[in-house]
């Protein structure tokens, strides 16, 4: 065979193999992307095991610092029966990281924000202070945070809107939000609701799990197993 038609042929047999490739590559990559899609974040709490004990509120304010009379996780109690009958319920509280917020759609300057993990945001350096979100949220979930906030490089001396993000600089770093890590009980589940085989997505998966408010529509990422009528009519405390 003349060498020009041998050059030919293996010009054609690379571009038929390429293409190929190209196309098998195409397909591993879809495959892939379908295997991990993108992370939706959320948290179960069992109430069932909840004490009441507080540890998840009080390891919150030590990780944020969180001024007195503000909250960015609290615990919403009642008692039910009479004397010497009596029981009491436990509601721990915080933002619900809804997939569909009041407050992320009335902020003026997108400051309150949904990352893609479905984890709701305050960017510190772009809240003006209005108060929007605060008034948006029905849950009370966020507080005002007077002071200035030590965690930006900007003074504020009018202060920012705060409240829970569940912990993202130990979620993105692969480690539980403190609340989850501190609780006795074990009552508290974080992880990720896309994933079918996460230990959150069983877990809803297999009990009777609840939203706060389901009726605002905001489609909540916390979620409630166990809970008492009496402590889920429980009044908000985000802070003023
Ligand atoms: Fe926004 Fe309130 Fe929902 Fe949190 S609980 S995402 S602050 S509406
Ligand atoms: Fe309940 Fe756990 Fe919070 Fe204690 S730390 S109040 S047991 S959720």
């Amino acid at each position: 065979m003349m060498l020009n038609e041998r050059r030919k042929i293996f010009k054609k047999l690379a571009v038929i193999t390429g293409t190929f490739g190209a196309f098998l590559f195409g397909l591993t990559r879809k495959s892939k992307s379908q295997e991990s899609p993108l992370k939706r974040y959320g948290m179960a709490i069992d109430l069932r095991k909840c004490c009441g004990c507080q540890a998840c509120a009080v390891a919150c304010k030590s990780e944020f610092n969180v001024r007195l009379g503000g909250y960015r996780s609290w615990v919403n109690e009642a008692e039910k029966g009479k004397f010497p009958i009596t029981n009491r319920f436990f509601l721990p509280r915080l933002c619900n990281h809804c997939e569909t917020p009041g407050c992320t759609r009335v902020c003026p300057t997108k400051a309150s924000y949904i990352r893609e993990d479905g984890i709701v945001m305050v960017d510190k350096d772009q809240c003006i202070g209005c108060r929007y979100c605060m008034q948006a949220c029905p849950y009370g979930a966020r507080y005002f945070n007077w002071l200035d906030d030590k965690t930006t490089d900007k003074a504020r001396a009018f202060g920012t809107v705060d409240k829970c993000d569940f912990c993202f600089h130990r979620v993105t770093n692969g480690v539980v939000p403190s609340c989850v890590n501190t609780c006795p009980a074990r009552a508290r589940i974080f992880g990720d609701l896309n994933d079918t085989e996460s230990e959150i997505s069983k877990f809803i998966g297999k009990n009777a799990a609840q939203t706060l408010m389901p009726e605002f529509g905001t489609k909540p990422h916390v979620y409630y197993v166990g809970a008492d009528e009496s402590v889920m009519l429980g009044s908000p405390k985000g802070g003023n």
